[in-house]
């Protein structure tokens, strides 16, 4: 999301005729993108903003701004260290200019309004991606949902969803400039809601205007995933068949308390209902290990949960209390540490094995697989990834970035699949 929202503040600068340098040395104007969601997110963007400072000293005029949700949650706040110029929230970005234009030292600027209607609707992104592959849509911002843990809501406002027609034509935009891969992103996805178009919709509309273009999305929540949008997801060849379905707990208790609104059993539904329609479409999800008055039969829970599931992969955290929150407010942070990062290395270690057992069964299949280009671990391999998210690596083919090539899978290791060219 952060992504998607710097090439919109790309798109807005380039306009005022600012340019892009990748030497911090060169730069007048240094933005930092942040996330609040957890707290070692905000603790590295204070280590940026030292560095940031060393910078600014040596060459005055030199500006330094934070935006995003670190600047909502914190605000003014953000000015007292004095290394600051610009406090930007996630919907302030069209008065960056302005802002930048107006600031000098001694005179920071800060705008954290957050509005009811702003997508950014018609604003067409600059790609930060360098290879051309794949690239993001935000098709909605914000978030209605009061999970007691999370503050997204606070920092990013109410949800909204994106005008349609401005989805489609970006997507087909993307098209047109060589992407062969886009992906739709909200906080939650099947909520989204533009006059009578809703998620399933969108997605159908998405795939059907741009059919060589792979289509993906991000968020699903498991309380509103429908099976409208598993039947277009089915019927559509070009979309990806991998879901990103948050769990946070397996345990009843704690979805309770976190406010998630529904039940494990509603959630083994919702996946037995995905494998209905799908049988080969890969789950991932996240989870957090010690959320307030977590017990060891919660844990216990949660290892069961992934273990009936099987999940594909996932994104496990500790909790981390946000200040402010439901949660923050009502319940004591009170799973220490020490069995935090315990029952966390337990799911871990849990998930890595079912990687491992997910992609042995991928063994002897055949996939279709979008490069991205030379394997990072050794150059002379292509990387790209299957439909379902998995990447793949094999001996250079002499393909291209974005070309799609059949492979099979002779081995693997729990994070990649080892192929040779079909
Ligand atoms: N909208 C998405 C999640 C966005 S935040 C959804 O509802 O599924 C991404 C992930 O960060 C969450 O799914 C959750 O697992 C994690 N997260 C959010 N707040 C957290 C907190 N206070 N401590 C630890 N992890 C948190
Ligand atoms: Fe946070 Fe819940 Fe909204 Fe996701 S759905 S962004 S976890 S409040």
């Amino acid at each position: 999301m952060n992504v998607a929202d710097t090439e919109v503040v790309f798109s807005i600068l380039g306009k005022h005729g600012y340019e892009r340098t990748d030497e911090m040395s060169q730069a007048d104007v240094i933005l930092v993108n942040t996330c609040s969601v957890r707290d070692n997110a905000e603790q590295r963007i204070y280590g940026r903003l030292e560095q940031f400072n060393t910078h600014r000293k040596a060459r005055p005029g030199v500006l330094v701004g934070v935006l995003g949700c670190m600047a909502e949650r914190l605000k003014e706040s953000l000015l007292e260290s004095g290394k600051v110029d610009i406090v930007a929230g996630p919907d302030a970005y069209r008065s960056l200019p302005l802002m930048l234009q107006n600031a000098a030292p001694g005179m920071p600027q800060i705008n954290v309004l957050l509005s009811r209607e702003e997508t950014y609707a018609e604003i067409v992104p600059v790609r930060l991606d360098t290879n051309g592959v794949s690239a993001f849509i935000s098709i909605m911002r914000g978030c209605n949902n009061v999970c007691s843990y999370c503050v997204v809501p606070y920092t990013r406002g109410a949800e909204r969803s994106r005008d349609f027609h401005t989805i489609v034509r970006e997507a087909c935009d993307c098209a047109q400039k060589g992407y062969k891969e886009v992906t739709l992103l909200g906080q939650n996805v099947d909520s989204y809601s533009f006059q009578d178009c809703n998620f399933a919709r969108l997605l159908a509309m998405v795939a059907e205007a741009c059919p060589g273009v792979r289509v993906r999305f991000s968020t699903s929540n498991p309380q509103d995933i429908s099976d409208e949008v598993l039947q277009v997801m089915a019927s559509h060849a070009n979309i990806c068949h991998q879901i990103h379905l948050p769990v946070q707990s397996g345990s009843d208790r704690m979805l309770e308390k976190m406010r998630r609104r529904y039940t494990r059993e509603w959630y083994l539904q919702r996946v037995d209902a995905i494998r209905r329609y799908m049988p080969d479409c890969a789950i991932s999800t996240d989870v957090i290990a010690g959320f307030c008055s977590e017990t060891e039969e919660d844990h216990a829970l949660t290892l069961s949960l992934f273990e009936q599931v099987r999940f594909d992969s996932s994104f496990m955290f500790q909790y981390s209390e946000r200040p402010g929150t439901l949660a923050a407010r009502k319940y004591p942070d009170d799973v220490s540490p020490a069995v935090k990062t315990r029952r966390l290395e337990e799911i871990i270690a849990l998930q890595n094995k079912l990687s491992l057992e997910s992609n042995r069964a991928d063994m002897g299949k055949t996939f279709e697989v979008l490069v991205e280009g030379p394997s990072k671990r050794n150059p002379s391999d292509l990387c790209g990834r299957t439909g379902t998210g998995k990447m793949c690596v094999w001996p250079d083919t002499g393909h291209k970035a974005g070309d799609f090539v059949q492979v099979e899978v002779v081995d693997c290791t729990q994070a990649t699949l080892l192929c040779k060219l079909v």
